[in-house]
């Protein structure tokens, strides 16, 4: 995959699956924004050691007014945006019957309404150029459910709806729009399940063991690439066979 002279934005880079996206994409040629709620500059500084311009920028990726500050130091940094990763996201747990309305609220704003505030805004310069990649970062518990996780489920739906609509919007533009499905992969935020459910788990994925942030950026890079030009609208199962 080459991804010389592309200028990529990854939200969520600061650690787990989005720090190796931007670490993927960097090391395929691409210049790299690495953003976070805090300012990822050490995700950057890895960046700027595979020899590949980066700018860190801390941005909410809920709010309007940030995802607008974003893109406006790509573009005048680097004057376009090739690739768009909509990858942070964020889980709060509970039962349906227990979950709050706040919990709710701030699941669907961190994981949807994001994607939608920062591909509506990446998607401009992406028609003007009449290039674009869009990856958005669903989840295997937006395909089949799961117990405790009504909020970050709908949400992640979500994301698979929104990808095809904005899929068949753009298309004639040169510009893709593709997600992918996650299964269980170690990182923060899979370590917050106990030892007895990451056993259980195992036992329920065909590979055998959890993924890795690395399993999903080769992912990333290929949909991001020129070669996956006739690939849009699709979700992309990253799970070591567990929904099958
Ligand atoms: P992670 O380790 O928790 O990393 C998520 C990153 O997003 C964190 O750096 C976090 O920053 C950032 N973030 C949270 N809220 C944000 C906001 N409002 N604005 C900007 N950045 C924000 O999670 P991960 O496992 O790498 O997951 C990455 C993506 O893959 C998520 O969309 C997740 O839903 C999805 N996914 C993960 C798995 C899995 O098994 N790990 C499976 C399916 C899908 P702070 O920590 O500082 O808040």
């Amino acid at each position: 995959m080459d991804l010389s002279n592309r200028v990529a934005i990854v939200t969520g880079s600061g650690r787990g699956i989005g720090r190796a996206i931007a670490l993927k994409l960097a090391g395929a040629g691409a210049t790299v924004v690495v953003t976070d709620i805090a300012d990822p500059q050490t995700v950057a500084d890895e960046v700027r050691a595979l020899g590949r311009d980066s700018l860190s920028v801390a941005a909410d990726v809920s709010s309007a007014a940030d995802v607008a500050r974003l893109t406006e130091a790509a573009i005048s940094a680097y004057g376009r945006i090739d690739i768009l990763v909509n990858n942070a996201g964020i889980t709060r747990d509970q039962l349906l019957m227990r979950m709050s309305e706040e919990d709710w609220d701030r699941v669907l704003a961190v994981n949807l309404k994001s994607v939608f505030l920062c591909t509506k805004a990446a998607v401009r310069h992406m028609v003007k150029q009449r290039w674009g990649r869009i990856v958005s970062m669903a989840s295997i518990v937006g395909i089949v459910g799961n117990a405790g996780q009504a909020n970050y489920a709908a949400a992640k739906a979500g994301i698979i709806g929104l990808t095809k609509t904005v899929s068949r919007e753009v298309a004639s533009r040169g510009i893709t729009a593709n997600a992918i499905a996650p299964g269980f992969i170690d990182t923060q935020m899979t370590q917050k399940l106990e030892e007895a459910q990451r056993q259980e788990l195992m036992k329920r994925i065909p590979a055998g063991y959890l993924g890795t942030p690395g399993d999903v950026a080769e992912a990333v890079a290929f949909l991001a690439s020129e070669e996956a030009k006739y690939i849009t609208g699709q979700v992309l199962s990253v799970d070591g066979g567990i929904g099958l």
